[in-house]
């Protein structure tokens, strides 16, 4: 089978890939070794966070890093193996943690993150699955005076930098507005621009459908079977063997599998994450996921249920599952909804495949025509996904870009 490029990776980066090249004229063969949507853009909070400018950094806060160092900061977790195997990658994250660095972070990620709901709404809208996104909102909650005055006067400065619209909602409030308990809490902000997804998995999955539907064939095969060079690719499963001049990587964390071989070294680690859903009195109408600040999880409403998403565990990809966060969460939850019974057997786990500065790598490779990257979007790829599908259809049809992907050139780690 001949065709113009393959797109190996049917995560929700794959996926937009696909359906913008294929909206350029491209005949496009999208590969996954699961069905489609069903790895990290499965599980995730389904949050389109408009208003999530400033990049999940590392701890600058004393006492926040004292916490997850003796784990008792509840939402993060860590192997002791990773931090020996990963130290100069630490080194490497706090540096670019500085005030300065994020600030540039941001201004570099904002055109992408700004296209969060519009792309995906238009996508949403093509794709016939425009019920699975809500205009929600997103509701932090605090726990201590401090944090709060501290998230209120940082939330002021980054709306009007940002042009984002929030409410600042005293505890009082709180109750009224939303379904959870305000005992424990000093009050909120609840952000008006993002938008929610109650079920990330369908919706990477009618976007799959929608790029069927026009003429693109999804295979199931690994895409470890990819051999080739300058401007002829060939991906051999038992029953076929695919040719194209072009092929994309957009594996997640499994891109290094391909671009390793390949020569390359990128600096990405993986940063997992665990959910549960659980069968809790949450109204099914009510869609705005409430992130608990000063214990970093999520709870995000789903179809499955009201979903818990974990912070953030540094350990191998493929190291032991350990869902300790999960259970300690639960205790601390629970201050602010009845939880109810776990509707799970098993807590299900992902990862997001992240670099040290905090920006994805989007474009060519640099020592073979026709290979193009495009991962390691962090904890924001469910969002930008559409935006950066778009962008990358763009670099490589020739077309006007929307937004300089300089930052997040593949050559800035050589
Ligand atoms: C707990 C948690 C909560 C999150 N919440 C949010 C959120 O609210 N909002 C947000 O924007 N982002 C969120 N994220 C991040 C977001 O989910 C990821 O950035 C995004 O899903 C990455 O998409 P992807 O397509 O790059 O990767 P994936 O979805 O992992 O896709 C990679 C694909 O490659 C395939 N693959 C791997 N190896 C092979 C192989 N050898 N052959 C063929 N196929 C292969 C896999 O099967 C998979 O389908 C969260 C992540 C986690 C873990």
């Amino acid at each position: 089978m001949k065709t113009d490029v393959i797109v190996l990776g049917a995560g929700i980066i794959g996926v937009s890939a696909a359906l913008h090249l294929q909206k350029k004229g491209r005949k496009v063969v999208l590969v996954d070794r699961r069905g489609i949507g069903e790895e990290t853009s499965s599980g995730n909070a389904g949050m389109l966070v408009r208003a999530g400018i400033r990049p999940y950094h590392f701890p600058k806060d004393p006492v926040l890093l004292a916490r997850s160092i003796t784990k008792q900061f509840g939402g993060f977790n860590y192997h002791p193996q990773f931090l020996l195997t990963h130290f100069p990658w630490l080194i490497s994250y706090a540096w670019h943690s500085r005030a300065q660095s994020i600030e540039q972070i941001s201004a570099d990620m904002l055109p992408l993150i700004e296209t969060c709901v519009t792309e995906h709404q238009a996508l949403a809208l093509e794709a016939g699955a425009q019920k699975l996104l809500h205009a929600a909102g997103w509701l932090t909650v605090y726990r201590s005076e401090k944090s709060f005055r501290r998230a209120v006067a940082a939330a002021q400065g980054m709306a009007k930098k940002y042009n984002l619209d929030f409410d600042v909602i005293e505890r009082q409030q709180l109750a009224a507005r939303f379904p959870i308990k305000v005992d424990k809490l000093q009050g909120g902000l609840y952000w008006r621009d993002p938008y929610s997804c109650s079920n990330p998995e369908s919706l990477v999955k009618a976007y799959g459908a929608l790029f069927e539907r026009n003429g693109g064939v999804f295979i199931r095969a690994d895409a470890r079977n990819v051999t080739g060079q300058a401007n002829q690719w060939r991906l051999s499963t038992p029953s076929t063997s695919i040719e194209a001049k072009e092929i994309v990587v957009a594996l997640g964390a499994w891109s290094k599998e391909i671009y390793e071989p390949l020569g390359y070294r990128f600096p990405m680690v993986d940063k997992r994450g665990y959910h549960m859903h659980y069968k809790s009195s949450w109204p099914d109408s009510f869609h705005t996921p409430v992130t608990d600040m000063d214990h970093g999880y999520v709870l995000a409403p789903m179809e499955q249920g009201l979903r818990m998403t974990t912070g953030v565990e540094l350990a191998a990809r493929d190291a032991p599952y350990t869902p300790v966060q999960l259970k300690r969460l639960e205790t601390i939850a629970k201050d602010i909804v009845d939880l109810g019974q776990r509707a799970d057997s098993t807590a299900w786990m992902g990862t997001r495949p992240c670099f040290a500065d905090m920006r994805p790598i989007v474009g060519a490779a640099q020592n073979h025509a026709g290979l193009w990257f495009c991962f390691g979007h962090n904890h924001v790829g469910f969002s930008v996904g559409p935006g950066c599908g778009k962008l990358l259809a763009e670099m490589m049809t020739g077309d006007t870009l929307f937004m300089n992907p300089l930052p997040f050139s593949p050559n800035r780690f050589s």
